[in-house]
């Protein structure tokens, strides 16, 4: 069965990009994706989507168009399944605001019908070049964390834009408790109070966390990701899979 990759991550993080350098990596390495966009913004990719969702309406009726593809996911599913010999991942590019896939109805029609069928894997993109900020850095991280909680999905945190600034700043942040400190000393504010019991908070989260850092606009770190992404493969059938035959 193909591996699902639902790609999300704040506005600009560069999902889009994204996905469309994993589309190209994958068709170099032989194993061509199947790709599903669900991001009405964009309409000219190199290699074009299998399904895409813009067809169905204009720009501003992000929310409208998802719904109406969430009304037809059962054929999308089966799209799917007809395809799956040909293909050993799909791709999912969301909508640029997070918020619309993540905290939807839709949204979580969507994942969940996947996840009941396919190994599902999210990509949660990070922006790294905008993160250097300590609170900013902290933000995007509780957001990552709260989608991991929401849909319980192994879980890789893809800093993206390495080729801007290298994402070793953010690696060692996460290692070294003190370190954080230190940076967030250097703010003033009374986030930053707040922020310092956060980070405690989020010392548990990035203890089993995958990172990878990757460019999408170089292609630099996907082999890393690939190892990443059948590591957390493997994960979905040991947890996530008898979790929910326990459920359903
Ligand atoms: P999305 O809203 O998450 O889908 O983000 P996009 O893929 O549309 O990218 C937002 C902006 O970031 C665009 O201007 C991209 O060219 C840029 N971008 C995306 N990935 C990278 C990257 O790896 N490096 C650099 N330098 N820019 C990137
Ligand atoms: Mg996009």
């Amino acid at each position: 069965k193909p591996v699902c990759l639902i790609v999300l991550g704040m506005a600009g993080s560069g999902k889009t990009t994204f996905v469309q350098r994993l589309t190209v990596y994958l068709h170099s390495k032989k194993t061509p994706p199947y790709v599903i966009n669900l991001d009405p913004a964009v309409h000219e990719v190199p290699f074009p989507a299998n399904i895409g969702i813009y067809g169905l309406g204009p720009n501003g009726g992000i929310v409208t168009s998802l719904n109406l593809f969430a009304t037809r996911f059962d054929q999308v599913m089966k799209f799917i399944e007809k395809k799956q010999s040909n293909h050993q991942y799909v791709l999912i590019d969301t909508p640029g605001q997070i918020e619309v896939f993540t905290w939807s109805a839709s949204g979580t029609i969507i994942t969940e019908a996947l996840a009941s069928s396919f190994p599902c894997v999210v990509i949660y993109v990070m922006d790294t070049s905008r993160s250097v900020n300590p609170v900013t850095f902290m933000s995007n991280m509780l957001y990552a964390c709260s989608i991991l909680y929401k849909t319980k999905l192994p879980f890789i945190v893809a800093m993206n834009k390495t080729d801007i600034i290298d994402h070793s700043f953010a690696l060692e942040w996460m290692q070294d408790f003190e370190v954080f400190q230190d940076a967030l000393n250097q703010e003033t504010s009374y986030v930053s109070n707040l922020t310092r019991s956060m980070s405690l908070v989020l010392d548990e989260f990035y203890t089993n966390l995958r990172v990878v850092g990757v460019s999408a606009v170089t292609g630099s770190g996907l082999d890393e990701l690939f190892v990443q992404v059948a590591d957390a493969a493997k994960e979905y059938e040991t947890e996530y899979r008898p979790e929910y035959e326990r459920l359903h």
